[in-house]
């Protein structure tokens, strides 16, 4: 069967590790008719837009996307392409599995946590007052004048709206997913002692949904600042997270950390009916080009794709491969090398063929 999948290239590092991704994904033996549209600076060179309607349509009538990095641009109206995408498409649910792998120096080995982050609201949505602006100054009246509380006249103020709706569908995901994937745990993360009624919301919703899930997946909760003691100390402690936009963007470069870097750490944004996979990194602008950086967290971003869309062998088959490059330790690239400026480092692409010989071995 061929799937028809949107691929935005993205830029900076992006074209490289994608397409060390196509490549790898081809080699997994499934047949896949490509679209490629352009999103980020290369877009906004070439059409004038950084987000071009058309690479929207793409992923609308294909339901599903493979994206590079994209750079946030400094100084244009837009906050970030990465952001828009999920939010024009209602991609909600952010899944980052942090997963280590045998070969990589990392402080703990055995970790296999997956973050699930709403990706819809909370401070990412997008409202923002800017300080010294007509409007700001009526808002600060306004919420002088409610709360009785001041704030000083050049503040500039982002509004964190969290509700029952997105809540709930988020924290419904995790706890889906973690039956549907064998989990035992889902953990909900917060800090609902201090905004009470956007986190407190957030925490109310997670245990009635938590009460619906009662004897098959164990609840937990955890204040966010907390979190990230327990699992700078005791990861093996937890196993699904759920959390708001900012703390799920925070934690899940915790966790790429305790796995030994952004290098391996792959992505998904799902909606209720389309789905971006994406690696957790950015597009790296000082290595663009060089033929440098680790294509893995891109590829295994591939895999997460190849199982949404039911290729699970071909799944299984590429993320063994990449595991076993990863694990022989020749041919990866500097960042998995015990000293990075190893001269046995090798590049992007020959990362991805290294990875491709495994699956032909296989085949
Ligand atoms: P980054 O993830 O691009 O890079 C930070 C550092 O991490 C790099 O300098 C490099 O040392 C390392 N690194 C990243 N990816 C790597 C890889 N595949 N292999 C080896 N090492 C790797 O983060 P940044 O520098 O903060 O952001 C650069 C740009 O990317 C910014 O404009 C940012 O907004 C954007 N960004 C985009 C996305 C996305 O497209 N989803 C995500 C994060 C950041």
């Amino acid at each position: 069967m061929q799937h028809r999948i949107t691929l935005i290239p993205g830029d900076g590092i992006g074209y490289e590790v994608s397409l060390a991704a196509t490549r790898c994904i081809e080699a997994a033996g499934v047949n896949i008719k490509w679209d490629n549209v352009l999103a980020g600076s290369d877009a906004l060179d070439k059409t004038g837009e950084l987000l071009p309607e058309s690479a929207l349509d793409s992923i609308r009538k294909n339901k599903v996307a493979l994206k590079g990095p994209i750079t946030t641009p400094i100084g244009t109206g837009f906050r970030s392409v990465n952001v828009a995408i999920r939010h024009a498409l209602d991609l909600y649910a952010c899944l980052r599995p942090a997963k280590s792998y045998t070969g990589v120096k990392s402080r703990f080995k055995d970790i296999d946590l997956v973050i699930v982050r709403e990706n819809s609201e909370d401070l990412y949505a997008g409202i923002e007052y800017e300080e010294g602006r007509p409007e700001t100054k009526d808002l600060i009246e306004k919420i002088e004048k409610d709360t009785k509380k001041s704030i000083r006249a050049d503040s500039g103020i982002t509004i964190k709206p969290i509700s029952k709706f997105a809540s709930e569908r988020i924290i419904r995901f995790a706890f889906e997913y973690a039956l549907k994937n064998k989990r035992k745990k889902v953990t909900c993360v917060h800090k609902a002692n201090i905004m009470k009624f956007t986190d407190g919301l957030f925490l109310k919703v997670a245990r009635q949904v938590a009460g619906e899930f009662a004897g098959k997946i164990i609840f937990d909760e955890a204040i966010v600042d907390n979190m990230c003691m327990q699992l700078v100390q005791k990861p093996h402690n937890y196993d699904v997270l759920v959390l708001p936009n900012l703390y799920g963007d925070i934690i899940s470069d915790l966790c790429a950390g305790l796995i030994g870097g952004l290098g391996i750490a792959p992505g998904a944004n799902i909606g209720s009916d389309m789905a971006v996979f994406e690696a957790v990194h950015g597009s790296a602008p000082k290595y663009k080009g060089k033929n440098k950086v680790n294509p893995a967290a891109m590829i295994l971003s591939g895999a997460l794709m190849l199982r949404y869309i039911g290729e699970n062998k071909a799944a299984d088959n590429l993320e063994e491969a990449v595991k076993q490059v990863i694990a022989e330790g020749k041919s990866v690239t500097y960042d998995l090398k015990a000293d990075p400026l190893d001269p046995t480092a090798v590049g992007t692409s020959q990362m991805a063929d290294a990875i491709i010989n495994k699956l032909r071995e296989k085949a």
